[in-house]
């Protein structure tokens, strides 16, 4: 359908209507392998020869990148410039956001905002989608004490192992269960339940480095990356302010702008955005599907995205959505997406 959308024309006449002011992309891992050992978060991971080839594309129709101060300026202006911009965004600070993406957004002047939760730094937390990876491809079989339990002797049943196991860890537990139910699982299986050798995720000193360049801008992410609508309120303003605290302290300027953890409607509303703007962020991204609109100006802590998804990285997926036409497929056939 995409594909369709974009070569009959469609898209690009539709974006008039859809694309309104531009978009916001969002990204994780960028890196030339991908790490997914059964394929199930590949999704999270592209290539930068696809970053680069989407630059260029953008560049080539006169887009411009901007950073997220930026964005936040154009949609309070609300003017509908000649021009539509993207700004770049990655969550999590994975490490190769360092040594792969940025070289690329070096090279072609793009600015960018990093998303980073201080528990992940230092340990508190873990990129714990990744762990259960690891947990499934090695396990036979999985069991929760006094809990459910999976077998995981084929592929099959690892990969619907991993997603059930998503699903008990995302919705069953509540946030602060996790990690010893995780750490428990990991033991039993005698895997690594943290910071991998190689580190998955920037040091405070990598974060330094990239972070002097006036290109890059360091945002909020909760500090241990939890989802926000299962806890409650002082706990949502703790996470949020206690991250920009930290990230200050390390790196000598305060976050001004926030992401929601997993950012969808399961994980960020009404709620979370008035924290957000309460706590004096200019900004807060979610991780629902559209485009930026005028109307946004008072929804600045709401904003929606486009994932670039690593399953797909076809350069037509890309100019599609940024098009705005699929922003109504993905929401009810609304056009402008809030929170
Ligand atoms: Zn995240």
């Amino acid at each position: 359908m995409m594909r369709l959308a974009w070569h009959t024309g469609f898209a690009s006449t539709a974006r008039d209507h859809f694309g309104g002011l531009g978009s916001v992309i969002m990204l994780h891992r960028v890196r030339p392998d991908c790490i997914s050992p059964l394929g199930v978060t590949r999704s999270l991971s592209i290539t930068p020869a696809f970053l680069e080839q989407i630059i260029l594309s953008l560049k080539g129709e006169g887009t411009e990148f901007i950073s997220m101060d930026e964005v936040v300026e154009r949609v309070k202006g609300g003017k509908r410039p000649d021009r539509r911009f993207v700004a770049v965004t990655l969550d999590d600070g994975y490490n190769d956001n360092l040594h792969h993406a940025y070289p690329v957004f070096q090279k072609h002047s793009v600015p960018f905002t990093v998303y980073v939760a201080p528990g992940f730094i230092e340990g508190a937390s873990v990129l714990w989608w990744e762990i259960v990876e690891n947990l499934v491809t090695k396990a036979d079989y999985i069991r929760i004490p006094g809990g459910p339990e999976w077998r995981c002797g084929t592929l099959f049943q690892k990969r619907s192992a991993f997603h059930a196991l998503m699903r008990y860890f995302s919705y069953t537990l509540t946030e602060i269960e996790q990690m010893p139910v995780l750490r428990a699982l990991c033991e039993a299986e005698g895997i690594v339940c943290g910071v991998a050798q190689d580190r998955d995720v920037m040091s405070w000193g990598e974060l330094r480095q990239m972070g002097s360049d006036p290109l890059c801008t360091i945002g909020g992410h909760t500090v241990h990356h939890y989802n926000l609508k299962k806890l409650t309120a002082g706990m949502v303003e703790q996470e949020m302010r206690l991250s920009a605290d930290m990230i200050e302290e390390k790196l000598g300027r305060r976050p001004q702008h926030f992401a929601y953890p997993y950012g969808s409607a399961k994980a960020a509303g009404k709620r979370e955005a008035e924290i957000a703007a309460t706590e004096g962020f200019l900004s807060a991204v979610t991780t629902r599907h559209g485009t930026i609109h005028a109307e946004h100006r008072n929804n600045l802590h709401a904003l929606p995205r486009i994932s670039i998804n690593g399953r797909f990285q076809k350069l037509v997926y890309a100019q599609t959505m940024m098009s705005g036409v699929t922003t109504p497929i993905a929401n009810a056939g609304r056009r402008v997406i809030q929170a």
